[in-house]
């Protein structure tokens, strides 16, 4: 079933100006349709189903996807914010799901199958990892893992007759270890194959993947799009751009070309450069079910359209606080934020993200694990907890968090020491961020004085 959104009014996804400014489109790209009541934010539809209310509406809408029916298949807050979100990445398309990890669980599960696999760089997010590892191989995809992202070479050396997508992500965390996007989106096509983007940690605010070549863009909404720590959704979005004239098509993508099951035409036929989309949102995430509910479909809305003005600051005051972490040579060892000059990656953060080099970053302390955990219990505005892109300030110790699933050599790997905190920047007045940390590094320096002296004493 191929879904027609907005029966009632079509409208592109993007009707505004192309000149028009990120944020006069976070709140004006993809407006909703005329409508007898015309609300100005956008309506909570919080109902399962719609009525037919003429007879042949429900055959029409079994037919060719006409109209709203189950809120499985389509609810018009979802697709609003659906639209609004595939306008600010430059895609065509985008589907809501009901977590980050659905979005690129479902976003792959479109376009490999048993027996198929995937490149993935090594420097990913631990649940992405989790799913790589341990579930993706009993559905039959295997996943390759790339260590250095920036090494082409070892990329195409990972690529096998079998693969069928490569995947990044545009600001890994905790390490900031960023991919030459354009290189990856080069290299995926000459193989026929898409580049998946996770861009949940840079935002269409400061990259947007689809105009660098990538193919799929996925989202853990839960984060800077919602923005405000109160929902878990996520989104994949499509740059419409599938080719199946590529030599490899027709082999590679068969559920794409091949006709339906009726003998109908195939989804290239009705969709064209759309026909992965709307696989994905009809045959796998339709099927498999990850539903957003229109309430929190409502709050990834609201939070879009403030989104340029908090990554903005969130990002100017990464930037003032990993220069302010990186004077701090006593406690610090190393900061990695891709802002920094002396940072690996800072070359590419110049050519990918000139608006601002994200707010998550991890930096490591001198003192190892005891001074993390007196560092960490020390924090007053900063929240100790497992999530990043909210208003607040976070902070996380990986090593025995969200990478404690990873061996010691495997942490080592991943840039995480015992001392590596990360740190998750908000929009408090960075001023009073930095007097946070700072009285954090002057209770490090004396416990650890403390700690020498009675040693000293007990030797
Ligand atoms: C949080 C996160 C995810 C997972 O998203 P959920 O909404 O928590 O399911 C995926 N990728 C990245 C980069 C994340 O930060």
């Amino acid at each position: 079933m191929l879904r027609k959104i907005y029966p009632y009014a079509v409208s592109p996804v993007d009707d505004l100006d192309d000149a028009a400014g990120f944020a006069t489109r976070q709140l004006h790209a993809a407006p909703l349709p005329e409508t007898p009541i015309t609300p100005r934010a956008t309506p909570i539809y919080l109902t399962a189903g719609f009525r037919f209310t003429e007879y042949d509406q429900a055959a029409a809408h079994f037919g060719d996807g006409e109209g709203y029916a189950y809120s499985r298949y389509g609810n018009p807050t979802v697709d609003a914010v659906e639209r609004r979100i595939a306008a600010l990445e430059g895609g065509s398309e985008a589907v809501l799901v009901a977590s980050g990890q659905a979005a690129i669980a479902h976003a792959l599960l479109g376009v490999a199958s048993v027996g198929q696999r995937i490149v993935s760089a090594a420097s990913v997010y631990e649940g992405t990892r989790g799913l790589f590892l341990d579930n993706f191989p009993r559905l039959g995809v295997g996943v390759d893992f790339v260590n250095d992202a920036r090494d082409l070479e070892s990329w195409a050396g990972a690529i096998t007759a079998q693969t069928r997508a490569l995947f990044v992500e545009s600001i890994p965390n905790p390490r900031n270890d960023l991919a030459d996007l354009h290189a990856l989106a080069d290299l995926a096509h000459a193989y026929g194959i898409p580049l998946v983007v996770d861009n949940t940690l840079a935002t269409p605010y400061l990259l947007r993947p689809i105009e660098h070549g990538a193919d799929l863009v996925v989202h853990s909404a839960s984060k800077f799009l919602a923005g405000q720590g109160t929902v878990i959704g996520g989104v994949i979005v499509d740059s419409g751009r599938f080719d199946h004239r590529a030599p490899t098509a027709g082999e590679f993508f068969p559920h794409l070309l091949s006709r339906s099951r009726l003998g109908g035409p195939s989804l290239v036929d009705r969709a064209g450069g759309n026909a992965r989309i709307q696989f994905i949102r009809d045959s796998i995430v339709a099927r498999l079910g990850p539903t957003p509910s229109p309430w929190t479909a409502f709050q990834i809305g609201q939070g879009i359209e403030t989104l340029s003005v908090r990554v903005e600051r969130q990002s100017a005051s990464a930037l003032r606080i990993a220069q302010w972490l990186e004077s701090q040579r006593g406690a610090v060892d190393e900061v990695d934020y891709s802002g920094l000059a002396s940072h690996p990656a800072n070359d590419l953060a110049r050519r990918y993200l000139p608006r601002g080099q994200g707010s998550v970053f991890s930096f490591t302390l001198r003192g190892g694990h005891p001074a993390a955990r007196t560092f960490i219990e020390t924090l007053q505005i900063f929240t100790h907890m497992a999530h990043l892109g909210d208003v607040r300030s976070l902070v996380l110790h990986p090593a025995t968090t969200s990478h404690v699933q990873r061996s010691v050599q495997e942490q080592r790997a991943a840039g995480i020491m015992p001392g590596t905190v990360r740190v998750a920047i908000g929009i408090e007045d960075v001023d009073d961020l930095i007097a946070d940390l700072d009285r954090a590094l002057t209770a490090v320096a004396r416990t650890s004085h403390l700690s020498a002296t009675s040693q000293e004493m007990a030797g």
